[in-house]
C-alpha cells in the first residue's frame, strides 16, 4: 500500500465488549472513517439507515452477493452482515483511515483480500464483565445473551490471527491503545523507501 493511500483497520471482538463505543472515540479524528456495513438485522431504537448500518431486504443483500459488491460478508446471529467494497476503497484511495467493525469471519476475508489490513480484537475483561454488559444493554433477549457468549468464546479462539489485543477494561485506556496502533502503523517504514532516500540525497547535493 503506497503511503498516501489511508489504512484499514478491522476491530473485532465478541459483541458486547464496547467496539462501537471505541469504534466512535477513534472516529472523532477526521482522518479516520467508519465502514457503514449493510445487513439484513432488523434497526434497533435509535439506529439509522446509513449511519449504524444500511438496512436492507435479504433479497437485496443477495442481489449485492451475486454483484461482487461486498469485500467481506457473513452470517452473524441469523442475519447476513457486509462490508461494501467500493465505498471502502474509495476511502482509502482519499487518503482515509477506513475503520471497520466486524466480526471474526469477516476479519478473516478481509486480512486474505487485503493482507496489510490491521486486525485488532477487543476483549472483555472477563465473560462475567461481558454478561453484565449485554444484559445492561437491555437490547437483547435473554436467550440471544446466552448465543452471543457463546459465540464470544467461539470468535476468541481465532485472535492468533489478529495482529493486536486490547482488553477494554476501562474504556479511556482501551482507546488510547487503539489510538497508539494506528499511530504505530501510520510510522510504519513504506515499501517503497527509495523516495525517502532520495530526498536526502538531493538535500545533500543542495538540490
Ligand atoms: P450488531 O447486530 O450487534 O450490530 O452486530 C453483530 C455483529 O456483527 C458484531 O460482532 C459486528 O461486529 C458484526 N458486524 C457488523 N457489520 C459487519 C459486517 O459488515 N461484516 C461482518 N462479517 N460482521 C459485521
Amino acid at each position: 500500500m503506497s503511503h498516501s493511500k489511508g489504512r484499514l483497520f478491522v476491530i473485532s471482538g465478541p459483541s458486547g465488549t464496547g467496539k462501537g463505543t471505541i469504534c466512535r472515540e477513534i472516529l472523532k479524528d477526521i482522518r479516520n472513517e467508519f465502514s457503514v456495513s449493510m445487513t439484513t438485522r432488523e434497526p434497533r431504537e435509535g439506529e439509522e439507515h446509513g449511519r449504524e448500518y444500511f438496512f436492507v431486504s435479504h433479497e437485496e443483500f443477495i442481489e449485492n452477493i451475486n454483484r461482487n459488491n461486498f469485500l467481506e460478508y457473513a452470517t452473524v446471529f441469523d442475519n447476513y452482515y457486509g462490508t461494501p467494497k467500493d465505498i471502502v476503497l474509495k476511502k482509502l484511495e482519499k487518503g482515509r483511515n477506513v475503520i471497520l467493525d466486524i466480526d471474526v469471519q469477516g476479519g478473516l476475508q478481509v486480512k486474505e483480500a487485503m493482507p496489510e489490513a490491521v486486525l485488532i480484537f477487543l476483549l472483555p475483561p472477563s465473560l462475567a464483565a461481558l454478561r453484565s454488559r449485554l444484559e445492561n444493554r437491555g437490547t437483547e433477549t435473554p436467550e440471544k445473551i446466552e448465543k452471543r457468549l457463546n459465540k464470544a468464546l467461539d470468535e476468541i479462539k481465532f485472535i492468533g490471527e489478529y495482529d493486536y489485543m486490547v482488553v477494554n477494561d476501562v474504556r479511556e485506556d482501551a482507546v488510547s491503545d487503539v489510538r497508539s496502533i494506528m499511530t504505530a502503523e501510520a510510522l510504519r517504514v513504506p515499501e517503497k523507501v527509495l523516495p525517502i532516500i532520495r530526498r536526502y540525497e538531493q538535500e545533500q547535493k543542495g538540490e
